[in-house]
């Protein structure tokens, strides 16, 4: 079997697999994208993005990746008079420092091996200093596949009085965020996760607090520009037309499960992919309670690496799952179980799993791990 883009189980950590009606919703003409009938497509938007962030507020739509609303997110509402904290443990948190310091002068990193929780008593030790006028946090870090638990620092931040900045690129629509219970003032969130759209959208949710804090940073994604024009249902530059038509269609489909029953999906398929991770004789990488329901990473084999593992797979079972990133290059694998992923998708991926795995005499208990999904089905 060869790689077949049309057919493959597509598991990276996204992109994820598109639904055939948010693919057939990009075939239209082009339209006018200052005229009514694209006004009235941005005003269904609006109205289901709340579905997505499952919470109110006001909720953006920048063209462009997740790291367009990363720098729109830090370069309007990073303090230039107090310090901000940049809580890091892996790939993203690294990049987000380094946006933040386009921004900011005065940036203090608490940082944590890759793959491990922070430690909570560093991040209160900085924010009883007092002059931390923002905290930014990736909320589940894709490149280690480690949820950051937000909660237990969100009182401290709120009594800081500092702006809560969350990079929920790989979490929304995946993992639960109270954005409202934890006082949280920026989600950021990228079309291609949970949400199952295409890549090249970025949603931005701002509290009411960070409205009234946003300032001027950058020209293009100056926030601030993009509320004014999305009031009247308009962008302030070009917008990408086809992503905005796929991106109503997908938030439908949301619509139609429901974020609840999609939050439940994605963590049965997460517990089911750790069973099977168990039973193949494998290894997660992150700290198994900090496990993210989106991604599972896992240590390759000793003395297998990509040729052996993923490329293999690919080649022979047209099964896509990621690599790791940096330093874990060749060192793990990430199975990706977000947005429209389900049980098909996993169950020919860990009897692909097996099959490799018994063929270099690496398996522990043939049939364990389909078992272990199987077990977990609903
Ligand atoms: N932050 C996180 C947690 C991510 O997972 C990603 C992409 O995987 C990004 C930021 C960067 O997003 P993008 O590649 O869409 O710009």
């Amino acid at each position: 079997m060869t790689f077949d883009p049309e057919t493959t189980t597509f598991l990276i950590a996204g992109p994820v697999r598109i639904h055939p009606r948010v693919l057939r919703a990009m075939s239209m003409p082009s339209l006018n994208h200052r005229g009514d009938y694209f006004h009235g497509i941005v005003a269904e938007i609006r109205e289901l993005l709340p579905v997505l962030f499952g919470a109110k507020g006001t909720q953006l739509i920048l063209s462009g990746s997740g790291t367009a609303g990363l720098e729109a997110v830090y370069s309007s509402l990073v303090p230039r008079d107090r310090r901000t904290l940049v809580l890091s443990n892996g790939n993203f948190g690294e990049r987000t420092d380094q946006i933040v310091r386009q921004y900011s002068g005065a940036v203090t990193t608490v940082t944590a091996p890759w793959g491990q929780p922070f430690d909570r008593s560093a991040v209160l030790r900085e924010l009883e200093k007092g002059d931390v006028g923002a905290v930014c946090v990736v909320h589940n870090e894709t490149s280690v596949g480690l949820a950051n638990e937000l909660a237990p620092i969100a009182p401290a931040v709120r009594k800081s009085g500092a702006l809560f900045l969350v990079d929920g690129i790989s979490a929304v629509a995946g993992i639960p965020i109270d954005i409202d219970g934890w006082g949280i003032d920026a989600v950021v969130a990228g079309s291609q996760k949970g949400l199952a759209a295409p890549a090249g959208l970025a949603l931005v949710h701002l509290s009411d607090r960070a409205v009234a804090a946003l300032h001027p940073g950058s020209f293009y994604l100056d926030l601030a520009a993009h509320k004014k024009s999305l009031e009247k249902n308009d962008t302030p530059w070009t917008p990408a037309v086809p992503l905005f038509l796929a991106l109503r269609e997908a938030l439908v489909l949301l619509r139609e499960e429901g974020l609840a029953r999609r939050l439940e999906r994605t963590h049965r398929l997460a517990e089911a992919t750790r069973g099977a991770v168990d039973a193949l004789g494998l290894t997660l990488f992150p700290e198994r309670a900090h496990a993210s329901d989106t991604v599972t990473a896992v240590r390759n084999p000793e003395g297998m690496g990509d040729p052996e593992l993923r490329k293999v797979l690919e080649r022979e079972y047209n099964v896509l799952v990621q690599g790791g990133q940096g330093a874990l290059t060749g060192k793990i694998f990430r199975v990706g179980h977000m947005g429209i992923a389900d049980w098909p998708d996993l169950l020919v991926t860990v009897a692909a799993l097996e099959r490799i795995l018994g063929k270099a005499h690496r398996l522990p208990a043939p049939g364990a791990a389909l078992r272990a999904v199987v077990d977990r089905m609903p």
